[in-house]
C-alpha cells in the first residue's frame, strides 16, 4: 500500500510518457501543458526545481490544433457524448483527452469565477487529515477530498467527518494502483468497490473521481463517463508530496492562482511521508487566497456538479 511517495511516483513514469505530453500543438488554457508536464518530470527526474517552473510568455490560449490522431477524431470532433466503440490505434496524451472530452475530464473551472477549489489526495488519514480538517474548519473553508477506498475503510470516522463538516468528497481509486498498468477490469474495480464503500460511509457514491497520478486512458475515461462519473485533475501542482517547506508549497501554488484554478495537495501519504509542510502552509495559502479576492469552494461547486452520482 503506498501512497504518493516520492519512490513511488519515481518508479512508475517512463521517459515516453513525458515525451508524449509535451507535443508541439497541443494546448490547453490555464497552464494545464505546463502543470502536467511539470508534474510528470518532477516526478521521475526531480530535475526541476519546483519554484522555477517558468511561466509561459503570452497568456495561454486555446488552440484546439488537428489531433496527430485524426483517425480517431475525424468523425466525432465535438463529443458530447462517449462513443460506443473506439478503435485504440494510438493512445491519447492528458491534453487531447482534456480537448476531445472537455465535459468529462475537468482541470478547472470558469475563468469568470472569482472561486478556487483545494483539493488534498490520498486519505483519509489519522495523521494530516484530521489536521487540515482542523485548519479549514478554522477558516470556514470547503475543499475537496479525493480518497482511497482502502483508506476509507481504515478510517471510516474521518470519512464521515469529512462529509460533516461540509466538504466533498472524491473517489482516488481503491489503493492507489497506476492506471496505466490496469486491465480495464482492474480499473473498473478499483473504483467501483471504492464507490460501494463510501456509499456505505456517506450515504452516496461520488460523482467526481480522480485517478493516481492523473493517469487516465481514454477507455478509462470512457468507462467513467457511461457511468455517470467525471474526471478531475487539477492544474496547479502544490508538489508537496515532495516534502517541501511551507515556503516551497506556498509559492507553487501562489504564483500560479487564477480563476477556476483546482489546486492539488495531500491530506496523506506514505508511511514515513512528511506532509508537515502541506500543513503549515495551508492557513497562509487560505489568507493570501482569501485576500486575493477568491472564494475557496468544492469541486461539485466550482464545476456546477452535484457531489453524488
Ligand atoms: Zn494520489
Amino acid at each position: 500500500m503506498s501512497g504518493c511517495s516520492q519512490t513511488y511516483h519515481s518508479a512508475i513514469h517512463s521517459p515516453n510518457q513525458v515525451q508524449t505530453l509535451e507535443q508541439p500543438g497541443i494546448q490547453t488554457p490555464y497552464k494545464i501543458s505546463n502543470g502536467l508536464t511539470g508534474f510528470l518530470q518532477d516526478e521521475w527526474t526531480f530535475s526541476v526545481s519546483p519554484t522555477t517552473v517558468p511561466k509561459p510568455a503570452k497568456k495561454p490560449v486555446l488552440k484546439p490544433k488537428p489531433s496527430p490522431a485524426p483517425r480517431i477524431t475525424q468523425k466525432k470532433k465535438k463529443e458530447p457524448s462517449i462513443p460506443a466503440q473506439q478503435s485504440q490505434q494510438k493512445k491519447l496524451t492528458l491534453p487531447q483527452l482534456r480537448l476531445k472530452y472537455p465535459q468529462f475530464f475537468r482541470l478547472n473551472g470558469s475563468n469568470h469565477e472569482s472561486k478556487i477549489a483545494l483539493t488534498f489526495d490520498d486519505g483519509p488519514d489519522n495523521k494530516y487529515t484530521p489536521q487540515i480538517l482542523d485548519v479549514l474548519q478554522k477558516y470556514h473553508v470547503k475543499a475537496t477530498f479525493f480518497v482511497l477506498g482502502i483508506r476509507a475503510q481504515a478510517n471510516p470516522s474521518i470519512i464521515r467527518r469529512i462529509v460533516n463538516e461540509g466538504h466533498a468528497i472524491g473517489n482516488h481509486s481503491y489503493d492507489h494502483a497506476n492506471p496505466a498498468k490496469m486491465t480495464e477490469a482492474q480499473f473498473e474495480k478499483q473504483f467501483t468497490q471504492t464507490q460501494l464503500i463510501l456509499d456505505k460511509l456517506i450515504g452516496y457514491e461520488p460523482k467526481l473521481i480522480r485517478t493516481p497520478y492523473g493517469a487516465i486512458q481514454e477507455n478509462q475515461l470512457k468507462w467513467a463517463a457511461k457511468n455517470g462519473l467525471i474526471a478531475v485533475n487539477w492544474d496547479i501542482d502544490s508538489l508537496d508530496w515532495k516534502e517541501l517547506s511551507d515556503s516551497q508549497v506556498v509559492a507553487n501554488i501562489m504564483e500560479h492562482t487564477h480563476k477556476g484554478a483546482i489546486i492539488l495537495q495531500h491530506s496523506a501519504g506514505g508511511d514515513s511521508q512528511d506532509l508537515s509542510g502541506t500543513l503549515k502552509a495551508l492557513p497562509i495559502v487560505i489568507e493570501q487566497l482569501k485576500k486575493q479576492g477568491f472564494k475557496l469552494v468544492t469541486v461539485p461547486e466550482l464545476l456546477h456538479l452535484p457531489v453524488a452520482k
